[in-house]
């Protein structure tokens, strides 16, 4: 597996892939890697001749400084997980390398700027962009793989293609789930073990909700219903739960079993903050 650092040692590489019509599988990660990311290398690995996996912890997504300080770092077991999956090439660029200026652009993305993670984390999503537009451009992906996980940022990247025209396929995979239901994340790690044992109350939470839903239950009576259950637990407090489009994210007041919709939820487990999100209607 190929290490590169910069921009210059991918581009000849890249033309390289180009001159043989290869086509090239993108899984860009912050590292500290789990099943779950995986995943997305194990689609691009099956999906395309070549397959580049990005490691970096991006500073200007992060809206809480604790939060970046704190992100795990697992950077030679990650190297050697990608290794032993066959990966091609994995880019780990330096903050220098990615940012030798602080970016004066900034990417607003609407209504899905404002609502969920755009509202809670303001200025998130402008990193994202920022950061994802970058490392499209320097890597030239034929296909890029993201995580049904974030649900939001998959909208956000698919208005970032369309909007600039990038000339790429977006891959969407599904979550991996541990055994007792909570969704994998890097953050995790970060749990200690009782808030460990408190965390899955999140999904079943989801699926029990999914299940009222479409038993005919109103949703508001639902969320109080499930807000009201979880407020029970002193270690666990809900940011947001959220009916939306899976798109748009326009918020729904109302279930209606006729469009695509999915629940989406932020909570922190003590310092901890989880989301995840389960599709109602696909
Ligand atoms: P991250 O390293 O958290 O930035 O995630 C890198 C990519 O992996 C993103 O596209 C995430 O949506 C995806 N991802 C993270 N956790 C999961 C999961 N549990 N299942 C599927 N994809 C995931």
């Amino acid at each position: 597996m190929k290490r590169i650092y910069t921009e210059a040692e991918w581009k000849s590489l890249r033309f390289g892939l180009f001159q043989e019509n290869k086509s090239l599988g993108f899984v860009p990660t912050m590292g500290a890697l789990h099943q779950g990311h995986l995943d997305l290398v194990a689609e691009s690995l099956s999906q395309t001749d070549y397959t580049l996996v990005s490691i970096f912890v991006n500073p200007t997504q992060f809206n809480s400084h604790e939060d970046f300080q704190n992100y795990p770092n697992t950077l030679e077991a990650d190297l050697a997980l990608l290794d032993s999956k066959g990966v091609d090439a994995v880019f780990l660029p330096s903050t220098d390398t990615l940012y030798p200026k602080p970016p004066q652009l900034s990417i607003d993305f609407g209504h899905l700027s404002r609502v969920l993670e755009g509202k809670f984390r303001p200025g998130h999503f402008n990193g994202v962009g920022l950061v994802v537009a970058k490392l499209f451009h320097i890597i030239q992906p034929t296909v890029a793989f993201f995580g049904q996980k974030d649900l939001q940022q998959v909208a956000v990247i698919r208005r970032l293609v369309f909007d600039f025209s990038f000339d790429l396929d977006l891959v969407v995979v599904p979550t991996r789930r541990e055994i007792d239901g909570l969704a994998m994340s890097s953050r995790n790690l970060r749990l200690d073990p009782q808030e460990r044992t408190i965390a899955p109350l999140l999904y079943s939470g989801m699926q029990e909700v999914k299940q009222h839903l479409l038993s005919g239950m109103s949703w508001k009576e639902v969320k109080a219903n499930f807000l009201k259950q979880l407020a029970a637990q002193k270690q666990l407090s809900i940011e947001y739960l959220e009916l939306v489009h899976p798109e748009t994210f326009e918020i729904y007041e109302t279930f209606s079993p006729l469009g695509p919709c999915s629940i989406c939820l932020a909570a922190y487990v003590s310092k901890i903050r989880l989301i995840d999100n389960l599709p109602i209607i696909e």
